[in-house]
């Protein structure tokens, strides 16, 4: 690609970014719209457009005349020149996803993961990207987006801790840069999913969102106006250790009585393979349990939905944990909404109604009053669509020749 060899500087890069967004947000615009809009001369807007065309990022669409004088041609995205690549870990399962540059699913992939330990997740990541790059429908930006599992230093892209998995200190970006060649960004996997329902999803619009990702852990994006708070080194929204109860169970983080030992799918296995308080006749997830099969905070979710009283026994206890978590999120933070994602999160009813209920009683009723409490709309692909937006978010540097930005 010739035009990886322009390099900008500065002002231009500035100027650059200013044009490209303006085409993004004000959707169709000419040069001199936007030349008026951002302040800059028709040239300087005239020269960056012209180098964007050449990129492949913007193109040129059929000029309205509506009868007077000759119209400006409008500049618009391109959807299918560049496509970018994001990948989500969960349940020892790798999830990839080819986007265009609007952010559209339009490939797909998944991968096993063999054992559970950090080798198999990175060996797996490192032959799933090697395959879906075969499946793209043209060619992909230079990077990967990957939304990871625990708490991600994102300069340095190691995983530092995963508490629900027993990892420590996985060095995420190394290892795949070193095996693909490509710059490779990495995030935690419910921020991934935060910034892509906040970005395309229920949070699309909305200026205060809290995303909640429950999986076989627990943790959450605070997103304020589409942009992610990473916090002072990267640990802003760990909820799945805020502690609920002193003399709760043992978190594997150390510490005692963390929601995530109390309300995550681990915890929902846990208090399924606990058992009934009383002896009665045997219900569907007992008799699951009985028969060998191993069991997910999903399968609970789902066994809790057919009916099964000893499932909804152990979502109930896991939501009024989860209730409290968010009304303290209600009372501190004054959210506009609050979207329940990660493979525990999205089953929807009866958790989502279970912790609606929950949070309506422990909260302020100021904030309460208008917060809606929501699942998130984009399903599977959640964490691997955000994790593709570290990639499309840096998508004129990784065409036009500087790949970290
Ligand atoms: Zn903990």
């Amino acid at each position: 690609m010739k035009n990886r060899s322009v390099k900008l500087d500065l002002v231009d890069r500035t100027n650059s970014r200013a044009v490209l967004s303006c085409i993004e947000v004000g959707g169709k615009s000419s040069r001199a719209d936007i030349a008026k809009r951002l302040g800059l001369s028709r040239t300087t807007v005239s020269t960056i457009a012209g180098r964007l065309i050449r990129a492949g990022l913007v193109g040129e669409c059929e000029a309205d005349t509506g009868g007077r004088g000759r119209p400006g041609i409008p500049l618009t995205v391109t959807g299918d020149r560049w496509y970018a690549l994001g990948a989500e870990y969960h349940s020892r399962r790798w999830i990839f996803a080819v986007t265009d540059l609007g952010g559209k699913v339009v490939e797909n992939h998944f991968r096993i993961v063999k054992g559970s330990g950090p080798e198999g997740f990175l060996d797996g990541l490192a032959e799933g990207i090697a395959e879906v790059r075969n499946k793209s429908p043209g060619p992909l930006l230079p990077a990967v987006g990957i939304g990871a599992p625990g708490l991600v230093d994102c300069e340095s892209g190691v995983i530092l801790r995963a508490d629900d998995l027993g990892w420590r200190n996985v060095p995420l970006r190394e290892r795949i840069e070193g095996e693909t060649g490509l710059p490779v960004f990495v995030l935690n996997r419910y921020r991934a999913g935060g910034l892509a329902e906040a970005r395309f999803g229920a949070g699309r619009g909305v200026h205060g969102l809290v995303y909640i990702g429950i999986g076989t852990g627990i943790s959450a994006a605070f997103v304020c106006d589409g942009a992610l708070m990473h916090g002072a080194n990267y640990s802003a929204g760990e909820i799945g250790h805020v502690i609920m109860d002193p003399s709760g169970p043992l978190c594997g983080c150390g510490k005692h009585g963390c929601l995530h030992a109390l309300a995550s799918g681990t915890a929902l296995v846990r208090m399924a393979a606990e058992g009934p308080a009383g002896k009665g006749s045997m219900g569907s997830l007992e008799r699951i349990i009985a028969e060998g099969e191993e069991i997910s905070g999903e399968a609970v979710c789902r066994e809790a939905a057919r009916g099964d009283s000893f499932a909804l026994d152990c979502l109930s206890r896991a939501a009024a944990y989860l209730g409290i978590a968010v009304a303290n999120i209600i009372t501190t933070y004054n959210p506009d909404k609050i979207v329940l994602g990660g493979p525990v999160g999205h089953t929807g009813e009866p958790l989502l109604g279970l912790v609606r209920q929950e949070a309506a009683r422990w909260a302020m009723d100021h904030p309460l009053g208008v917060v809606r409490i929501e699942t998130g709309t984009l399903g599977e692909y959640t964490g691997a669509l955000g994790a593709a937006c570290l990639v499309l978010d840096r998508k004129l540097d990784l065409v036009l020749g500087k790949d970290r930005g």
